[in-house]
């Protein structure tokens, strides 16, 4: 099963790809965290999209096609993947469908989460994750059970994303609305966009996703 989750920063894509990847077995593949670890690791590509990234603009379409295309390339022969932040213009969407086409794989389902804008700046401005296992946490809705120690591996090390201020915020809202939102219209021509609730707690989030996803095989 090939999906992809859709909505905008803030809206949960990121919590929800890793609920999907345990109960059906699928392999999260976010753009986003491709383009952190490339900046983590010193590469050129990581030097070259720091500036756009920081500011919470989108790098371009060709250097986004070739890194998922070369992520879909490794993945022969798991039981699917979910795209995270990926397509987010209607050039990339355009671009995955070829891939998909060439490797004589589908694309199952698209699910949007629908949110309220207003409440995403307050959602994304309090984020904060652990530096060495990735969980996350928020300031005032999820904070670890123990102040200043992960929950999950017990690390003091906490990050927060550069473009996580409200300043890119407001930039990542307004590329959300007129590069990413256009794709919409694109799958619901082809009968394969689902809404969900991303306002909902999480745990209902999810099952919303199950109910249109179905059981896992
Ligand atoms: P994310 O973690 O998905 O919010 O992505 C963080 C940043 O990485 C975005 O604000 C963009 O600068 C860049 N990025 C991630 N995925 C894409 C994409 N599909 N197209 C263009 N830029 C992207």
């Amino acid at each position: 099963m090939n999906i992809i989750l859709l909505g905008p920063p803030g809206a949960g894509k990121g919590t929800q790809a890793k609920r999907l990847e345990e109960k059906y077995g699928l392999t999260q593949l976010s753009t986003g965290d491709m383009l952190r670890a490339e900046r983590k690791s010193g590469s050129d590509l990581g030097r070259k999209v720091q500036e756009v990234m920081d500011a919470g603009q989108l790098v371009s379409d060709d250097l986004i096609i070739e890194l998922i295309a070369h992520r879909i390339d490794q993945l022969e022969g798991g039981k699917g993947f979910i795209l995270d932040g990926f397509p987010r213009t209607v050039p990339q969407a355009e671009a995955l469908d070829r891939m998909l086409k060439e490797k004589g794989l589908r694309l199952d389902s698209v699910i949007e989460m629908t949110v309220d804008e207003a409440a995403l700046v307050d959602r994304i401005a309090g984020r904060f994750s652990c530096a060495k296992c990735g969980a996350s946490y928020h300031d005032r809705y999820h904070r670890p059970k123990s102040e200043g120690v992960c929950d999950v591996c017990g690390s003091r090390d906490f990050v927060r994303r550069a473009d996580d201020n409200p300043e890119a915020v407001k930039t990542r809202l307004e590329a959300y609305r007129r590069q990413t939102a256009p794709i919409l219209p694109y799958y619901r021509a082809k009968g394969v966009l689902h809404p969900v609730d991303g306002m909902a707690e999480i745990g209902e989030v999810a099952r919303q996703i199950e109910t249109i996803l179905g059981n896992p095989k």
